[in-house]
């Protein structure tokens, strides 16, 4: 299909890193691409029989990008809150999805799908297990991803995790790819860590597309060094002298910028400095930090510091929500009370971290920025709303981003040049259904 779209405003940022701003503008989307973007005024001679979306009243952003995210695990949205992240993990979530079949897990991650074209997410980093099934889920809804490859050691096995790369990397119209995803240090041995960097290595090296990464959980547990050594001498691992997570996976000769790491809460200078030399990613997700009583990342220490930063949700029944709104807000928030600064963060930063930041953890050229030739993953917000109101000065509707708007205000969501939500609505697809289904899931796997 060929879109024009139209709004009351755009914002992006270009792939310089320089923050634009056009006024009644017109974005024309041909196939999967944006071919045209400019003032209604410049580019209307462009449209011939484009089908028209938007009116003077929407804002126009690329598509958010949800940097660390277990899509599925809405199957266990509320179903054990207010407990610690030791507890929750092993006295609750692991027992309940060692009875998950892989049907389940497409239904828990189309509706956490649904959840996120709905609030305007077009990317997702997932780590979950059936990835065959997750990347149908993510895919038949529309949203390009990545799903995993899991490792926990002594539970899966290298030859599952060579077996899911080597079906499911780069397939599905090239909308799903597989990171390689070890859980965290305390669930995966030094020598695994290393057996998969070096596959990795070996991989990039052999393929077009170098883009094998490792993703996984790092630092975000005030025990994770205690539990760490525990787990790796348990397994006879050599286990290095250092005081720190990152310190423990840079003496390893893993960390490097094919790695993905999501919290990096309990990180000193000294990590934050090993980080950005190592050139790492980072996925920052302080909502579910704050929700299970992980306490914070050093945001504006890491910002300053890390070229590779973006926003996730964490899995939805630790947050318990995949609008990345929320996320936003409550960044924007936190830090300015914490460090007793409302200038320690810019709302112009925050849009930054939310889009062209999260496709450059991702290391997915032509997302999270709407220009000519990008990608056609774009979101359009509806600014006549109270809470958006006013909103005739961009620098306004900046500031409505990062401190007023919810997912719930998205209108529609063009997701690889395909529209997925029409007014508020997605389309082509019973959400009442799949509401069922997980209500079904979750009812059998509590009640076993
Ligand atoms: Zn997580």
């Amino acid at each position: 299909m060929e879109y024009g779209i139209r709004g009351r405003l755009a914002i992006y940022y270009d792939t310089n890193s320089k923050l634009q701003i056009i006024e009644d503008p017109l974005i024309i989307v041909e196939e999967e691409k944006i071919v045209e973007i400019g003032t209604y005024d410049e580019k209307r001679s462009n449209l011939s029989g484009h089908d028209i979306i938007g009116d003077s009243n929407q804002l126009l952003i690329p598509g958010l990008v949800n940097c660390h995210t277990h899509i599925a695990m809405t199957l266990f949205r509320g179903i054990a809150d207010d407990i610690p992240l030791k507890s929750w993990l092993e006295d609750h979530i692991w027992p309940l999805e060692a009875k998950l079949v892989d049907e389940d897990v497409y239904q828990g991650a189309l509706l956490g799908s649904i959840e996120s074209a709905l609030s305007g997410v077009t990317a997702v980093n997932s780590m979950y297990w059936y990835p065959g099934f997750e990347a149908k889920a993510i895919s038949d809804i529309g949203l390009r991803g990545y799903v995993a490859a899991p490792i926990l050691s002594g539970i899966t096995s290298f030859e599952d995790a060579y077996d899911i790369i080597e079906k499911h990397h780069h397939t599905l119209n090239e909308q799903i790819r597989v990171t390689f995803s070890l859980h965290s240090p305390y669930t995966v041995t030094i020598e695994d860590f290393q057996k998969a960097h070096q596959y990795i290595l070996d991989y990039n090296e052999n393929n077009d597309k170098p883009d094998l990464f490792i993703h996984t959980h790092l630092a975000e547990s005030s025990t994770e060094m205690e539990d760490s050594k525990k787990f790796n001498e348990k397994n006879d691992q050599n286990y290095p002298d250092v005081e720190t997570p990152v310190e423990l996976l840079d003496s390893i000769g893993v960390l490097d910028d094919k790695m993905i790491a999501a919290h990096c809460i309990h990180v000193t200078g000294k990590d934050i400095k090993i980080l950005k030399e190592r050139g790492t990613r980072l996925s920052l997700n302080p909502l579910s930090n704050a929700k299970l009583g992980n306490h914070m990342p050093p945001f504006p220490d890491i910002i300053k510091e890390v070229d590779r930063v973006g926003l996730g949700t964490d899995g939805p029944s630790s947050n318990n929500t995949l609008d990345l709104f929320d996320t936003i807000r409550f960044l924007a928030l936190y830090y300015k009370g914490f460090h007793h600064s409302p200038t320690i963060i810019k709302s112009q930063e925050i849009f930054k971290l939310a889009t062209l930041g999260g496709a450059k953890v991702l290391n997915w050229d032509g997302i999270g920025t709407l220009e000519k030739g990008s990608l056609a993953d774009i979101v359009t917000v509806n600014l006549k709303k109270p809470h958006l109101t006013p909103s005739k000065n961009p620098d306004y509707v900046l500031n409505h981003f990062a401190y007023s708007m919810k997912g719930s205000d998205v209108s529609n969501v063009l997701a690889n040049g395909s529209l997925i939500v029409q007014d508020s609505t997605l389309i082509n697809r019973d959400i009442e259904s799949t509401i069922e289904e997980v209500e079904k899931i979750t009812q059998r796997l509590v009640s076993k």
